[in-house]
């Protein structure tokens, strides 16, 4: 175990989790070489929404664990450093139907016991807090205290600021082991061998070949629209909406299998007036590519729950590959087996509200103090002897 601070680290993969990484081993003054097979925040930190939300999460460690991301990404604004790229917002969650309106409830009571300051809204209040709201929307709940965040955004900052720059178009190949196994000696790439105290890989899906957990973690597809500027409409919507099936399509797809592809609404309304529509939840399909059958479900999904959009022009559409892990929960902490390596990946649709506290999280795990986020649940070794590295 490593038992005290490493004066030296490899961080592989240079999107939100390894920029945060990286980031806070360098506060810390250890040497850091951060590096990426393609260029910082080019997968899905770069192809995503960006809702810093505690209104998204499952009851329990996964909803623990936003509450005190959210709370890091308000610290570092008010700090500075993220000053102007995290955006203070609520999140309504919204429900169109009596089976949405029954997972609604439930999910207030839940985020209530945790903490979070909810408000359900519904007739007249609701009319009247949300006047863009179509008559459709039957009832909704007001989840105050989040945010969004633009992951390069972030990403640009946290290296800025540490003054870090990124190895590009460097692969990991696999580990040079010594010890009988234990310790990870260095790291082969495309261009050469890189030696350090330790190795924390979070490459997102390419952690899944150089951890052997191809049948563990799965590509996620997931499809988003932007609109043009609409400065009315924007300033009439209070916070982001999510549907009440949101909820639904997050919940109930469990990575590895093929489910249809699972549609849940968010419109998000930028900073710069435009609005951020998403999204599809696919496990078929990696490619970053959209189709029609997706964008124009979306868009009848959006124009329905927000008729005012139906008069507003789509700019363009893209879509990111998020990273899921079989059991839902993302694995961050020791690699099985060895001593100085570490992973932070798996985060799903949850990676940019999770990053930076994941980032500080895992170096205070790698320096041998209490972790801000309880970690237990998110232990690699729960699949210990179910990979091979690479
Ligand atoms: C459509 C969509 C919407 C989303 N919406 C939200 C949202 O609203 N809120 C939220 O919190 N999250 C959201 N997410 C999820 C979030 O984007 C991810 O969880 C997060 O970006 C994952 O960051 P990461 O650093 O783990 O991985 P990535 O951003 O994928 O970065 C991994 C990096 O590792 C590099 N790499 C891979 N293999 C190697 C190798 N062998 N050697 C060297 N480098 C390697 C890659 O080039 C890449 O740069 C969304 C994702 C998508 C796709």
């Amino acid at each position: 175990m490593q038992s005290r601070p490493p004066s030296s680290a490899i961080v592989v993969g240079s999107g939100i989790v390894g920029a945060a990484t990286a980031y806070f081993l360098a506060k810390r003054g250890i040497a850091i070489r951060l590096i990426d097979a393609s260029a910082p925040a080019a997968e899905a930190t770069g192809a995503a929404d960006g809702a810093v939300s505690v209104a998204s999460k499952r009851p329990g460690p996964m909803m623990a664990a936003a509450l005190k991301g959210v709370a890091l990404y308000g610290e570092l604004a008010d700090n500075g450093l993220l000053s102007g790229a995290f955006k203070r917002r609520s999140t309504f969650i919204v429900a169109a139907s009596d089976e949405e309106c029954a997972v609604l409830e439930a999910h207030s009571a839940a985020l209530a016991g945790a903490g979070v300051r909810v408000e359900m809204l519904s007739g007249t209040d609701l009319r009247q807090d949300f006047p863009a709201l179509s008559p459709q929307a039957k009832m909704a709940v007001e989840v105050h205290g989040e945010g969004h965040a633009i992951g390069y955004q972030i990403v640009h900052r946290l290296l800025t600021a540490s003054g870090i720059v990124v190895e590009r178009d460097m692969r990991v190949e696999g580990f040079q082991l010594e010890d009988g196994g234990r310790r990870i000696a260095g790291i082969t790439t495309n261009r050469g061998s890189l030696t350090a105290d330790v190795v924390v890989i979070a490459a997102g899906n390419g952690s899944a070949k150089l951890l052997g957990f191809s049948g563990i973690l799965t590509p996620r597809k997931g499809q988003l629209l932007v609109t043009e500027r609409a400065p009315e409409l924007n300033a009439a919507m209070r916070g982001a909406i999510m549907s009440g099936r949101y909820l639904l399509s997050k919940g109930s797809q469990k990575a590895g299998h093929t489910p249809p592809r699972g549609l849940g609404l968010v419109i998000d309304p930028l900073v710069t007036g435009q609005f951020l529509i998403g999204g599809t939840r696919e496990d078929f399909g990696k490619r970053e590519t959209n189709d029609i059958d997706a964008v124009s479900r979306i868009l009848t999904d959006a124009v329905a729950l927000v008729p005012g959009l139906a008069g507003v022009r789509l700019l363009r559409s893209f879509a990111g590959v998020r990273t899921a892990v079989v059991d839902g929960l993302p694995l961050v902490g020791r690699i099985p087996g060895l001593e100085n390596g570490y992973v932070a990946t798996g985060f799903e649709g949850d990676g940019i509200c999770l990053g930076p506290v994941t980032g500080k999280s895992i170096v205070q795990l790698i320096c041998g103090e209490e972790p801000d986020i309880d970690l237990s649940s998110f232990d690699p070794s729960r699949f210990a002897g179910q990979g091979e590295a690479a």
